[in-house]
C-alpha cells in the first residue's frame, strides 16, 4: 500500500465541496477520494457480518425509529444460541469481522454480553466490534476484557445544542460522545464513530466542522449516512421547528452522502469506512457501489436472522430488510466482484490503527 498523498482541507475547503454544483468538480471529488482510498486502505473490500442483536432502546433519539416511544415495533433480544449461529455464518463466508449492534438496551446485562463476546471469540476467532451505545465505563472495560476489539458511537452531530435536542439526555445522564470515544481509545479499542447528514438543524459550516473533527479525532473507522426520516418518530412530524433558511440547511440526499463520505476519505486516508445501507436504502444497490467507488472499503452484510429485520426499522424501507443471510452475502460478493475488486481477507483492522499505535 503506498503512503497516501496529505490533501491538505481546511474547513473553507470542505465547505466549497459541500456546496459546489459545477459536475465535473463532483466527478473530480469522486475521483480524489478513490484514488485517496487506493493509497490510504488499497484495493481489498473488508465484509462485516452485521447483528443486530436487540431493538429495545432506553434512549428517545427524535430521528430514530426504535426510540423508546415508539409503541408501533415489536421489541427483541437475540439469545446466545441465535447469535452464535450467525457468527458461525460470518465464519464460514469467510468474514474477518462480527459486529453487534443495538439499541440503547440498559438491559443488556453486561456480564451476559461479555459472556457471548468471549464465547464467539474463542470458537470462531472473529474480531469483534461492539455498537451498542453509552455505557458505563466498567462496562466498556469488562466488554474489551472479554475479546471486543472495536468500539462504533456516532456523535451523530457536533452542534452539541442540537444534539442535545434531537437526542435528549437520559434523566441526570449528560451524553458527551466525545468524552467517551476519548475513554474509549484509552481503553484499548479501535474507535470509531461518525455523523448523521442532513439531519434538519444541521448547517452547511457544522457539517464542514465534524469532517474536520474526524481528522482531530484520528478516527479508525468511521459511518456516515444521510438521515431518513421515520414516520413514527417527532422529528419527521415536526421538522419545520428544525430546518434552517435556504442556503444553510444540508439536505438529507444521497448526494450529500456520497460528498460527506468522500471528504471524510481525505482527512482520514487510513480509516475503514464502510459503504452504509442509508446510501443503499436511498440509491438501491448503486448505493452501495457507487459508496465503494467514493471512499468506502467495508461492506457489511446484514446476518439478523429474518424474523427480527423487519423490527430493526431504524428507517423505513431499510436495504435488505426481507433477506436471509446468505442472500446478503451473495448479493455484497456479487457488487464487489462487479466493481472489480477483491475481497480483504483476515480480520481487517484499521490500517490507522497499525500506524499509530
Ligand atoms: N444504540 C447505538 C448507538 O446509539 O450508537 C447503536 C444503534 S443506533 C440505531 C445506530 C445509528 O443509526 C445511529 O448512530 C444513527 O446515526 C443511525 N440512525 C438512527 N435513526 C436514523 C435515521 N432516521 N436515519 C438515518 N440513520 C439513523
Amino acid at each position: 500500500m503506498q503512503e497516501p498523498n496529505a490533501i491538505s482541507l481546511d474547513l473553507q475547503a470542505i465547505h466549497r465541496w459541500l456546496t459546489v454544483t459545477d459536475e465535473q468538480e463532483l466527478a473530480d471529488l469522486w475521483q480524489l477520494a478513490d484514488t485517496c482510498s487506493q493509497q490510504g486502505v488499497g484495493d481489498e473490500v473488508h465484509l462485516r457480518g452485521l447483528v443486530e442483536i436487540s431493538n429495545r432502546c432506553s434512549r428517545n433519539c427524535l430521528y430514530c425509529g426504535i426510540r423508546a416511544d415508539n409503541h408501533q415495533i415489536q421489541c427483541y433480544l437475540m439469545s446466545p444460541e441465535e447469535v452464535y449461529d450467525c457468527a458461525w455464518k460470518a465464519r464460514k463466508a469467510g468474514f474477518g469481522t462480527l459486529v453487534f449492534q443495538a439499541g440503547e438496551d440498559q438491559s443488556i446485562e453486561a456480564h451476559w454480553m461479555a459472556d457471548i463476546i468471549r464465547k464467539v471469540k474463542i470458537d470462531t476467532g472473529l474480531a469483534i466490534t461492539l455498537s451498542l451505545g453509552e455505557r458505563e465505563e466498567k462496562d466498556y472495560r469488562l466488554w474489551r476484557e472479554a475479546g471486543a476489539d472495536r468500539y462504533l458511537l456516532r456523535f451523530e452531530t457536533g452542534n452539541k445544542q442540537l444534539f442535545d435536542a434531537i437526542h435528549p439526555p437520559l434523566p441526570g445522564h449528560q451524553s458527551n460522545r466525545l468524552a467517551i470515544l476519548k475513554l474509549l481509545r484509552e481503553i484499548g479499542y479501535e474507535v470509531g464513530s461518525g455523523i448523521l447528514v442532513g439531519i434538519p438543524g444541521q448547517s452547511f459550516d457544522s457539517l464542514a466542522a465534524d469532517i474536520d473533527r474526524f481528522r482531530t479525532l484520528d478516527l479508525d473507522m468511521i459511518g456516515v449516512g444521510p438521515y431518513i426520516p421515520h414516520p413514527d418518530t417527532p422529528l419527521a412530524r415536526c421538522s419545520d421547528q428544525f430546518i434552517l433558511p435556504a442556503g444553510e440547511q444540508v439536505p438529507n440526499t444521497v448526494e450529500m452522502g456520497y460528498r460527506v463520505l468522500a471528504l471524510a476519505r481525505l482527512v482520514c486516508p487510513r480509516a475503514n469506512i464502510p459503504s452504509t445501507t442509508a446510501l443503499a436504502t436511498l440509491d438501491g444497490p448503486l448505493g452501495r457501489e457507487l459508496g465503494l467507488q467514493r471512499g468506502a472499503n467495508i461492506v457489511m452484510p446484514n446476518l439478523t436472522p429474518q424474523k427480527y429485520r423487519r423490527m430493526y426499522e431504524i428507517y423505513p424501507a431499510k436495504a435488505a430488510s426481507t433477506e436471509e443471510a446468505e442472500q446478503s452475502i451473495a448479493t455484497a460478493l456479487q457488487q464487489i466482484r462487479a466493481l472489480g475488486r477483491s475481497v480483504g481477507s483476515g480480520r481487517g483492522d484499521s490500517p490507522n490503527l497499525k500506524k499509530n499505535r
